[in-house]
């Protein structure tokens, strides 16, 4: 299995000559969980396709561990699996079942080894009630964990999720984050995780910030945070506590509550000697 991925200035532009990514470099490590932090329309989900081999760069390259050239492709064991907004999509069967398996037939893999391996991720996913359930019947989240249990089934190098999280409430998006983290963690899936909320990519080992089609920042959560609030350009959403930590400090604020602080009786004072 391949261990690291280099991106190596990559571009890509569109057939209607949208020139959605450039100058991309970045090493991607399987024992990392990284995050990719961008506004809407930065190049996230063009950078996924070009991960998953759905696109190819149109500038650069894609190189794997001993400087080979990476070309990845669904049905081998390169593969880099991703999963998407818009679920319904990419739910194709009429059973729970028969969705996590569907590519595991398609790659003509022995009855037995499909059946083995379909329970093995439905159980994985907390999916194991739902199996005969038609996918479109299910609620988004349960679809999106549908789908990462036919990804799971496929045994990937890498697990890609793309705005996943601004699909789900806030509980039901930590519950999927701790799978990812466990399959990260145990099963040794490299992991990506893609979004336009910060908070979403708190536990990432690094996080890449991209703006314009190109890494605006790099480096840990904690460096990220230090330095994107200085970036408005990056159009980022900052963690609440940390959005109303720049409100307070911004002058407008800072000089209400000062007058305010000024003008409030301290308490107690008249007691003091
Ligand atoms: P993000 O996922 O960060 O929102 P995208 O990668 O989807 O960003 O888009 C990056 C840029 O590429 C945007 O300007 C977008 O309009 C453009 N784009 C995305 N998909 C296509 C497409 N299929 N054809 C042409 N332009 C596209
Ligand atoms: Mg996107």
């Amino acid at each position: 299995m391949i261990q690291r991925i280099w991106l190596e200035a990559v571009g890509f532009t569109y057939p209607d000559g949208v020139r959605a990514l450039h100058d991309v470099s970045v090493m991607l490590s399987h024992d990392e969980f990284v995050g990719i932090v961008g506004a809407n329309g930065s190049g996230k989900s063009t950078l996924a396709g070009l991960l998953q081999g759905r696109l190819a760069p149109t500038e650069g390259a894609l190189r794997a561990d001993g400087g080979r050239p990476f070309s990845p492709r669904p049905d081998t064991a390169d593969a880099i699996v991703v999963v998407g907004a818009d679920p319904e999509s990419q739910l194709l069967a009429t059973s729970v079942f028969d969705e996590v398996a569907f590519a595991l037939r398609a790659a003509r893999l022995a009855a037995s080894e499909v059946l083995a391996r379909t329970h093995a991720a439905l159980r994985r996913c907390d999916l194991v009630g739902l199996a005969a359930r038609h996918p479109g019947s299910l609620s988004v989240g349960e679809q999106l964990r549908v789908l990462l249990a036919a990804a799971v089934a496929r045994r990937p190098a890498w697990l890609v999720l793309d705005e996943v999280g601004s699909m789900l409430d806030n509980q039901r998006w930590r519950d999927m984050l701790s799978l990812v983290l466990s399959l990260h963690e145990e099963d040794q899936m490299g992991l990506v995780v893609i979004t336009h909320r910060l908070e979403d990519i708190l536990d990432a080992d690094r996080v890449l910030a991209l703006a314009e089609g190109a890494v605006a920042l790099e480096g840990t959560v904690g460096d990220v945070l230090a330095r994107i609030s200085s970036r408005p350009e990056l159009r980022v959403a900052l963690p609440l506590a940390l959005a109303v930590g720049e409100l307070v400090r911004s002058e407008p604020i800072r000089a209400l509550l000062t007058a305010q602080v000024q003008r409030a009786p301290v308490a107690g004072a008249s007691r003091e000697p």
